[in-house]
């Protein structure tokens, strides 16, 4: 694998090599405007000189990759599975009104062992390089509807974040730096499962928004399903988002919160929820569990996950309900795991991740977010 890709490039470094911002600018929009996604750099390019882009493409190139499956669900929800050197990973592209949301992975595979995860299953590969990541982005956006176009970036996809902290600072990077695709840092959502020294860092350096994977209200039952959280546990995890808060950073926190019928789905739970996120701008999302093969956590009933959020909503914390996406070609949160069916006995079969959608919230707007 080359140590620097195109898609990884930071903007001034791209200047650096080819002489001139408007050069820089003009090869990144080449790259985005191009479709469908070219497998390798073009020999030459408009407004770009050749002798410096022909260097360019000898030290950079595309990061290598490959669609290996590709599938739909009836919603629009599209899941593809990418092959990158030596590793395969799930991108999903979650069609909304007027704009669409990609959720890319950051690793092949996982190191940490939620137990309610299909990615855990999988093992670790490797961290992925930020211009793997970026490529996802590109890959994905080309399908989106025409109405709808990729602005929102999700990395709620396979692994954790933060444990490739450094290739997910330079990408968020890389998506919102002024030349192409020119995100908006408020739609870049980075999810955590908290892991705290990549937190911290990444609140440090990022404007982009802080998903916390909090999942429970307690010490006992989180590390229960999540066993990280005996190095990290909740009180750190919530008292970096107040630092951060405090430090006038401006931002919101989402604080993701999976349900899973008589574990976590209680009223006391609702209530222990509100209370740790008094005076924090945190807003909720409420993931009803998506089953994968051999797993036993089951999703409440929606009844009792319409009861849950209506506790938390008059607790005074925003909250929607993040209903599954693309569950019925394994693309919902929780089931990356490179499965092609969600009910396949073999986790390791075929194709999986992470399209949820809010469908109501008890007197709010839809808003937008993770
Ligand atoms: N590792 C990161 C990002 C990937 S997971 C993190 O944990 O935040 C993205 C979201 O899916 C997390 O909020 C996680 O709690 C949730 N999730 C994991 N397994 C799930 C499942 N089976 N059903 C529903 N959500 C799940």
């Amino acid at each position: 694998m080359p140590t620097e890709t195109f898609t990884g490039l930071p903007l001034d470094e791209l200047v650096a090599r080819l002489g001139s911002r408007s050069r820089a600018l003009a090869a990144r929009r080449w790259l985005f405007e191009t479709k469908p996604v070219p497998a390798a750099l073009a020999e030459r390019i408009p407004g770009v000189n050749t002798e410096a882009w022909t260097a360019l493409r000898a030290t950079a190139p595309l990061p290598a990759w490959r669609i290996a499956d590709r599938r739909q669900a009836a919603d629009g929800t599209t899941k593809l599975v990418v092959e990158l050197s030596g590793a395969a990973v799930e991108t999903v592209l979650i069609p909304g009104r007027g704009r669409s949301t990609v959720c890319v992975s950051s690793q092949a595979g996982c190191t940490r062992a939620c137990r309610f995860c299909a990615t855990a299953t999988l093992g670790f590969t490797r961290n992925l390089t930020a211009g793997e990541i970026v490529l996802q982005y590109l890959l994905a956006r080309v399908e989106a509807p025409l109405d709808a176009p990729a602005r929102n970036v999700v990395f709620m996809g396979m692994g954790e974040p933060m444990d490739n902290v450094e290739a997910v600072l330079a990408a968020a990077s890389l998506l919102t730096d002024e030349a192409a695709p020119r995100l908006s840092a408020n739609n870049v959502t980075v999810s955590t499962s908290g892991v705290l020294p990549g937190m911290q860092r990444f609140l440090r350096e990022s404007a982009a928004h802080l998903a916390l994977s909090l999942n429970a209200t307690t010490d006992a039952l989180r590390g229960q399903l999540m066993p990280h959280n005996r190095v990290w546990p909740v009180a750190a995890l919530l008292d970096t988002l107040r630092d951060d808060h405090v430090r006038g950073s401006g931002r919101r926190y989402f604080i993701e919160y999976v349900l899973w019928d008589e574990v976590n789905d209680s009223g006391a739970d609702a209530a222990r929820l509100v209370a740790l996120l008094t005076g924090l701008p945190a807003h909720v999302n409420l993931i009803p569990h998506n089953a994968f093969a051999g797993n036993r956590f089951r999703a409440p009933t929606e009844e009792r996950v319409l009861a849950f959020q209506r506790l938390v909503h008059e607790g005074g914390v925003r909250c929607l309900v993040r209903w599954p996406r693309g569950s019925e070609i394994a693309a919902a949160c929780g089931q990356l795991a490179l499965m092609s069916d969600p009910r396949s006995a073999d986790p390791r079969a075929g194709g999986a991740s992470s399209g949820q959608s809010p469908r109501s919230s008890p007197g709010r707007r839809r808003e937008r977010g993770p």
